[in-house]
């Protein structure tokens, strides 16, 4: 399966961030995700990643498209400015959407101490399933960062399904620790097609992945997101 990480999609045009998608390209790709055909044995799972404010609209337009979603929520910002609200979260799940955890505070959880581990994981779960009314059996990594301890810690706390950062096609049906596909803000219609075809090229990830380790985390997001706006002062007009 093609488990498909997207994170806010936004206006066009202004700053943005590395996985912010445009409005108007994830419209493309929704078109693409609902048209028959292109996924033959990559069937496409939706993910998005920390339940911001424009996450509400994107649940009702997958449901206009006949899609559904996994909306995986940091539980200690709701109510933020930019963030989902309690109620909203509510919203989504009664529109057919599955809600994840991703976490409390969105901490990379190897830093964390046993019972810290324990809270962000239960305490998120149960919260979600209050707001869900249902069960919640999802975990997003935050940052994608995991470990063995971790994996363990998750599945004791009730989750079937813990969503990394590591890039790859899964298996069907999903469960355990599954790979993803993350949706860049430069993902066209070309590129997201190739990815449900299959065709996905590995080492642009491997290398980023190598980089990352040379780099160090925060020197290489930094560098990063410093790339993605000249990118983006580049593609001024061709996408606005
Ligand atoms: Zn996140």
């Amino acid at each position: 399966m093609s488990v498909l990480t997207y994170h806010r999609i936004v206006e066009g045009g202004g700053r943005r961030g590395f996985y912010d998608v445009t409005r108007r390209r994830f419209a493309e790709h929704l078109d693409l995700l609902a048209s028959p055909g292109p996924a033959a044995g990559h069937e496409p799972c939706l993910t998005f990643d920390d339940g911001t404010a424009d996450h509400l609209e994107v649940a009702g337009q997958l449901r206009g498209k006949g899609l559904s979603g996994t909306f995986f929520v940091i539980v200690g910002r709701l109510g933020w400015p930019g963030y989902l609200t309690t109620s909203q979260v509510g919203e989504i799940a009664a529109m057919g959407h599955r809600i994840g955890s991703h976490t409390i505070t969105h901490r990379a959880l190897p830093d964390l101490s046993p019972a810290e581990l324990e809270i962000e994981l239960r305490d998120s779960r149960r919260r979600l399933e209050d707001l869900a009314a249902r069960p919640v059996d999802w975990l997003a990594l935050p940052g994608g960062y995991g470990s063995t301890r971790c994996l363990e810690a998750a599945s004791h706390a009730g989750y079937a399904v813990v969503r990394t950062m590591e890039w790859g096609y899964a298996g069907a049906p999903l469960h355990g620790s599954v790979p993803c596909l993350p949706i860049r803000a430069d993902c066209d219609a070309r590129r997201l097609r190739r990815i449900l075809e299959g065709r996905a090229r590995v080492w642009p990830y491997r290398i980023k992945e190598r980089i990352k380790v040379v780099l160090g985390e925060r020197l290489y997001v930094g560098l990063r997101d410093r790339l993605a706006l000249s990118h983006d002062r580049r593609q001024v007009g061709k996408d606005p």
